[in-house]
């Protein structure tokens, strides 16, 4: 095996994985090019998902914020929204983030290409340049992180700008008087919570019984009911069956055991707007990948082991085009992962917990196992529920709805998954993280001292609340 040093590597996609997999094999000091075809590295996440996303939400929630503090005695007058400003802020965001990611690939000297990439074989890729200029190129490795790109459902394609999918969503063109968001997924309760808060009245369609599928009931509860009060409606079990462009507006048929029983599940409306947002769908398809020995499976995602190597000793793969969780965080660890097994150590991705969070109003976030998984898994676990409203720190921010909860083996005591709903769940999950990688057994976790007054506090209590013996709560344990 050659020294890893004298290794050239070819990194196709800059998004979280890309770059994150390319800085590291340039710190060991490989050889490096990174091909994407924006003007500079950040993928999916910095230039149409994650980031800018979510300055629309901190946008989201100052409203939220300014409406509420009505009940703490300072009235605001209502907001006037410069829609061409808050689009640019935006934009400039995303541009900081971006322009700093292309300064970082100079510093390390990696060779950015912008351009897509095509297979010649395992080892020689075909870039067709932005410039529309073609360059073969030979390499000892190509770590694929081609990422992922909105689903579309073939019998709601409507030809028209009233259709959007995350990427126009997040363009922001105009504040439509209705939006109807298919799909109660993150990206389309997020969304949707955008333009709620911007005045739009949102309508969101789920063809499962609940929002949020696959976190756990009493996580999403809580959103649910703010969601209620924000949303015009929340359609549950409920499929969109047609939609027709009528010129003036999007006419949506729907479709399930509640349509028409009631006048908050109707039959039919018009929106101005409709968002689809019905998962994400991995980009597998890269040109030549035939011509090597790749896998792709079933879903669309390529095949790899735990050193995120296919099939094809030469190419390894990371991100979303290799499988869910399709999380930034989790293709940045799989690039680095990646990139070490290719210098030689011995090394593999086997997380005990990928937090998930999602960026509503309340926050969502979990980690590790969830009681769902439990409980499909048959495992028996012991929960221990810290309820915000005995938080001071809730309470003196007025968001006493949230909740914290911590998942033990009951015979080891030790700490197996978290859950979190609540203003700043996100922020607070990464404890749980940390605590289940390091094996923290319940004790652990309430003896460590948290600061007061903070939310954090509600994780120590949920594991005296284990014992029986949170001191804020009178939950005695049972015999
Ligand atoms: C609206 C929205 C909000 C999101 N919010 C979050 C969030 O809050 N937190 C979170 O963790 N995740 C979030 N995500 C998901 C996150 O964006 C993805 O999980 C993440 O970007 C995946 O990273 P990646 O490196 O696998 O690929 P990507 O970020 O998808 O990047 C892949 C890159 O490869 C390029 N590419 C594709 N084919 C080729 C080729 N042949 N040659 C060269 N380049 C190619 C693409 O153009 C792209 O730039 C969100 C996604 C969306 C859409």
């Amino acid at each position: 095996m050659p020294d890893s040093q004298s290794l050239h590597i070819a990194v196709v996609g800059a998004g979280p994985g890309g770059y994150a997999a390319a800085f590291l094999a340039a710190d060991l000091g490989m050889t490096v090019t990174l091909i994407d075809p924006e003007l500079n590295p950040g993928g999916v996440c910095l230039h149409r998902g994650c980031i800018p996303s979510k300055a629309l939400l901190h946008v989201a929630k100052l409203l939220e914020e300014s409406a509420q503090a009505k009940n703490w005695g300072i009235d605001f007058a209502s907001p006037k929204i410069d829609l061409a400003r808050l689009r640019s802020w935006k934009e400039s965001v995303v541009k900081k983030l971006t322009g700093g990611l292309g300064v970082l690939s100079k510093q390390r000297k990696v060779n950015y290409v912008q351009g897509r990439a095509a297979f010649e074989d395992s080892t020689r890729l075909r870039i067709t340049k932005s410039d529309g200029s073609e360059e073969r190129l030979a390499f000892d490795r190509v770590i694929i992180a081609t990422g992922s790109r909105p689903a579309i459902i073939p019998s709601l394609k409507l030809d028209t700008p009233r259709m959007m999918d995350s990427t126009g969503a997040l363009n922001l063109e105009d504040i439509p008087g209705t939006l109807l968001v298919v799909g109660g997924g993150y990206i389309g309760l997020e969304l949707g919570s955008v333009y709620a808060a911007l005045g739009t009245r949102v309508t969101v369609v789920e063809m499962l019984p609940g929002l949020l599928p696959g976190a756990d009931r009493d996580l999403v509860l809580p959103l649910h009911k703010r969601l209620e009060k924000m949303f015009d409606g929340i359609l549950l079990n409920t499929t969109v069956a047609s939609l027709k462009d009528e010129g003036s507006g999007i006419r949506a048929t729907f479709e399930g055991p509640e349509v028409g029983v009631a006048e908050a599940n109707p039959r039919e409306k018009v929106f101005d707007r409709v968002l689809v947002s019905v998962g994400r769908k991995p980009n597998s398809e890269i040109p030549g990948l035939e011509k090597t020995r790749v896998q792709v499976g079933p879903r669309g995602f390529i095949q790899v082991n735990k050193q995120l190597q296919t099939e094809d000793p030469s190419i390894y793969a990371i991100g979303d085009v290799v499988g869910e969780p399709m999380l930034a965080h989790k293709a940045s660890h799989e690039g680095r992962v990646a990139v070490e097994a290719i210098a030689g150590q011995k090394v593999a991705f086997e997380p005990n917990a990928i937090p998930a969070v999602v960026f509503t109003d309340p926050e969502v976030a979990w980690c590790g196992l969830t009681e769902t998984q439990a409980q499909n898994e048959n495992r028996e676990i012991k929960v221990a529920r810290f309820p915000w409203a005995a938080s001071g720190r809730a309470i003196t921010i007025d968001r006493p709805e949230g909740m914290t909860k911590l998942l033990f083996d009951p015979q080891t005591e030790r700490l197996l998954g978290m859950g979190i709903v609540g203003a700043g769940a996100g922020e607070l999950i990464a404890e749980g993280v940390l605590a289940i990688e390091m094996a923290a057994l319940a004790k652990d976790v309430a003896l460590t001292i948290h600061p007061h007054p903070t939310l954090s506090e509600t994780i120590m209590e949920s594991a005296e609340v284990f014992f029986g013996t949170s001191t804020h709560i009178y939950r005695p344990k049972r015999a």
